[in-house]
């Protein structure tokens, strides 16, 4: 196929009905967001490129292997965004929220864009949703943010979803743990390539997915032996506040995350259907991002959930029933004259908020009966000419085959009612 007619690598249309799934899983992530009381904020899909540069931190893969950037006719150089959060801290400091009431409570959705190497699970375009409290440092927040979104799991019925947990200090006490983390990894036999990532960032070290490296790191220091008196009480009462709520997690303390701005708690959500891509979402405390980008000093904390890999993971435990989208009402003409009355039908159920739809391109009765049974229809409006005639139309219960009259004018108060006792009748079994 021309190279023109195919999605660019790494990149992939969602299409019905997997695009509805899409739509509801994203919907309902937001939905629990809110329910926390945070407000949607939207930001540009590309930002000047400094920011990310300063805010993800250069060190980082995705700024050193994975932006999108560009420069623009007038000269700019932007980048289409690779996260969220440096967005949103921009746009908080723009706005002056954070003179106001605090904590700034915020949750985005929207598409993000990375250079890497396409897989299962990963790839160049890709959805997150995201939640962020800022200008607090609260442990109440962490734990908030992180019941949130394990609750948002549960809710989409997965049970294969763990909780990995660890503080990573900040500034009072990391320094003292990256001294002996860095003592550490040179004893180490590592290559080139990982020998300067131990100058620039020995933590991300820790991440290392190799094998060979990976044998090497479990006798490393690990954070939780360095943490101050306050690191350790805000730790604490993080793990206090998950356990009352019911949340288990795996204390993981050679966990940190791959952008450069995190300090205290940091978490991710992993599943174990999905392979070498397996978390579902990850986030934590950002107490540095705000001066890094040129802000004052402000406490953070939020997460970012990946829905494509949310919904992978929904599939992996079998939780997507193979269903078409489907509406309640499905008109079928059986003829020319009756198309103009059945479209009008439609249209009256639509306004009344029926879901509904319409067999079109005058298909004859058994193309348009097949048409109703494909739209997943409850009811079907059979509409010919002779039941016209008499100013009604047939309405059949696609379940049953059962047909009875009703008056044209009627016909929106039955469907309404039929599809009511049906709803009910489904509910009491
Ligand atoms: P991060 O901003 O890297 O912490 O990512 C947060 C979540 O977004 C991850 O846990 C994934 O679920 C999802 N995610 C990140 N990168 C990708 C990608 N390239 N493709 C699909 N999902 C991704």
């Amino acid at each position: 196929m021309a190279e023109n007619l195919r999605a660019p690598k790494g990149t992939f249309d969602l299409l019905p009905p997997q695009g509805d799934v899409f739509l509801r899983v994203r919907e309902l992530m937001g939905q629990y967001a809110q329910r926390a009381g945070y407000g949607y904020i939207e930001t540009p899909t590309f930002e000047d490129t400094s920011l990310f540069v300063r805010g993800v931190g250069e060190s980082t893969d995705v700024v050193a292997k994975e932006m999108y950037s560009f420069t623009s006719k007038g000269d700019d150089q932007l980048t289409l965004r690779p996260e969220g959060t440096a967005s949103v801290m921009r746009a908080i400091l723009e706005h002056g929220l954070h003179k106001g009431a605090l904590p700034v409570k915020l949750w985005y959705s929207g598409s993000f864009y990375r250079y890497e190497r396409p897989q299962a699970g990963r790839y160049r375009h890709f959805s997150q949703v995201g939640a962020e409290a800022v200008g607090s440092d609260d442990p109440t927040l962490d734990a908030e943010l992180i019941i949130t979104a394990m609750d948002i799991f549960s809710s989409l019925g997965l049970q294969r979803v763990s909780l990995l947990l660890n503080s990573l200090g900040d500034h009072t006490d990391r320094p003292a743990y990256r001294d002996a983390l860095v003592a550490f990894l040179d004893t180490l036999d590592l290559d080139e390539a990982t020998r300067e990532r131990v100058k620039l960032n020995p933590l991300r070290v820790l991440d290392d997915k190799r094998a060979d490296v990976k044998e090497q790191l479990v006798n490393a220091p690990v954070m939780a032996d360095f943490l101050s008196e306050a690191n350790q009480e805000h730790y604490d009462t993080v793990r206090s506040l998950l356990r009352t709520a019911g949340v288990e997690w795996i204390e993981s303390p050679h966990l940190v995350r791959g952008l450069d701005y995190y300090t205290r708690t940091a978490f991710e959500f992993v599943h174990d259907g999905l392979g070498s891509q397996s978390a579902v979402g990850g986030g934590g405390r950002y107490d540095g991002l705000a001066s890094s980008i040129g802000g004052p000093d402000i406490a953070a904390v939020g997460w970012a959930l990946g829905v494509d890999r949310t919904i992978l993971a929904m599939q992996a435990e079998g939780l997507l029933k193979e269903s078409a989208s489907s509406v309640d009402v499905f008109a079928v003409p059986i003829g020319a004259e009756c198309a103009a009355v059945a479209f009008d039908l439609v249209t009256q159920l639509r306004r009344a908020g029926v879901s509904a739809d319409l067999a079109v391109d005058g298909r004859g009765l058994k193309g348009a009966m097949k048409a109703a049974d494909r739209s997943g229809a409850t009811l079907a409006l059979v509409i010919g000419e002779r039941d016209l005639a008499d100013g009604s139309v047939q309405l059949k219960t696609m379940e049953t085959g059962e047909q009875v009259s009703v008056p044209l004018a009627q016909v929106v108060s039955d469907v309404i009612n039929t599809l009511k006792l049906s709803k009910d009748g489904r509910n009491q079994q």
